[in-house]
């Protein structure tokens, strides 16, 4: 039988990858649910094209457009947040691909651990805004959290029959995004669009600008920590500009353990579907005689502070890392709007984690409120 996937965000760079994924195996596959937040053109197309049992379009406006569309088909329509709350808690599905991002992708998330749903994990801002919570619950409920995160897929893939084994430390890859080697003097003057050109993935816009500043590999420390239940030193970012490492472990008896690859979302995102199975496919392969040199590098936490920032919120723990998802999340925006400048984005960050009160043990209304707090105060910082 085959495996019903609810794709949370569907018309994103993940959900559209997914999507790949299911049509080329229809067979181990099928697109249960969709959801998109406001592009109601794509996820018409997508149910007419995959014939999901239940759609949701969260842009309430636009309920009536996706309704007429599939209204000679059986596909159900909802609208609203909270629908995604709704269907998250649906029995109609068997794995929830958690591509949404930022923090609106935590409560669906919840919801569907609550429901005893396995989840692909993409959306990492639920394990950096309550990481604790959510992996609590995964624990009570037993069920597995799979990441598609490219890094967390190496490091779950290098602890593949490890059982017991302790690790010694895991070693996070980063690409350096777009602007590897350049100074504040270089990074002053930086744009939207300049920011969005990563050099080895397409990526949705957040992403994209995350991976520019390195907070993309600051929130992916945090969410190592919760997936593998690790201590904060445990945890170690090296640059590596091909992209052809994903991720490393050492293990106590100093060996370590790699997973490689072409960089392509396709293949974590197919692991993640498919696991435990491993599935063939098509994707290019990466060939040793092509790219002869692998390169590591200490990551340059001086001139990409943002990366310092998360570094202090991963050893400083309970609320800290949720103000700065949030803070990041409304300095990303605002930056892709060319409402503030590249390094306005990691000022807004750093005065928001100065303002808002630190709780030790917060609990998930706590880390609701403080995302709240944290989201207003850094707007406000960006109107002055
Ligand atoms: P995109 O911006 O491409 O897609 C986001 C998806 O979420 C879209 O379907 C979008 O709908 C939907 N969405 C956006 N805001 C909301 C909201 N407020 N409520 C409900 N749905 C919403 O993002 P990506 O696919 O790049 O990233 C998704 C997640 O996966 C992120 O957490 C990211 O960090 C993570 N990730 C992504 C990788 C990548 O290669 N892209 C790699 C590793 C992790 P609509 O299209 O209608 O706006
Ligand atoms: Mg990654």
């Amino acid at each position: 039988m085959s495996k019903r996937i609810a794709i949370f965000g569907s018309t994103g760079s993940i959900g559209t990858q997914a999507l790949e994924v299911i049509a080329a195996n229809p067979d181990k596959f099928s697109a249960e649910i969709l959801t998109a937040h406001t592009n109601e053109d794509l996820l018409i197309a997508q149910a007419l094209k995959f014939n999901p049992n239940i759609v949701v379009i969260v842009d309430e406006k636009k309920y009536q457009k996706v309704k007429d569309a599939l209204a000679n088909t059986h596909v159900k329509v909802f609208a609203g947040e909270t629908s995604l709350d709704e269907v998250a808690g649906m029995d109609c599905y068997d794995l929830m691909l958690a591509g949404i991002v930022g923090y609106a992708g935590l409560k669906p998330t919840l919801r569907a651990l609550d429901n005893g749903k396995p989840i692909a994990l993409a959306n990492k801002e639920t394990l950096v805004v309550a990481g604790d919570i959510v992996m609590q619950k995964a624990l009570e409920k037993k069920v597995p959290v799979i990441p598609v995160d490219s890094e967390h897929s190496a490091i779950f893939q290098c602890l593949i029959g490890e059982g017991r084994n302790k690790i010694e430390k895991i070693i996070l890859t980063a690409s350096g995004g777009p602007f590897l080697g350049k100074k504040p003097n270089f990074l002053v003057n930086v744009k939207r669009d300049h920011a969005l050109q990563h050099p080895n993935w397409s990526m949705g816009a957040k992403i994209s600008i995350d991976s520019a500043t390195l907070m993309n590999k600051g929130l992916e420390m945090i969410e190592a920590r919760w997936l593998f239940n690790l201590q904060p030193e445990q945890i170690q970012v090296v640059v590596h500009p091909q992209s052809i490492i994903h991720s490393m472990v050492q293990f106590e008896d100093g060996s370590i353990k790699a997973q490689m690859g072409l960089p392509d979302m396709k293949l974590p995102i197919q692991y993640a579907l498919a696991f435990p199975q491993r599935i063939p496919n098509q994707f290019p392969r990466f060939d040793f005689k092509k790219i002869s040199t692998l390169t590591f590098e200490e990551p340059d936490t001086k001139t990409f502070r943002n990366l310092s920032l998360a570094i202090d919120a991963l050893y400083k723990g309970g609320n800290t890392p949720c103000v700065l998802n949030a803070a990041n999340e409304i300095a990303v925006f605002a930056f892709l709007r060319n409402r503030i400048g590249f390094l306005d984005i990691t000022e807004v960050i750093e005065r928001t984690l100065n303002k808002v009160q630190y709780i030790a043990n917060p609990t998930l209304e706590e880390y609701f409120d403080t995302d709240g707090e944290a989201r207003n105060y850094a707007a406000s910082l960006i109107q002055m």
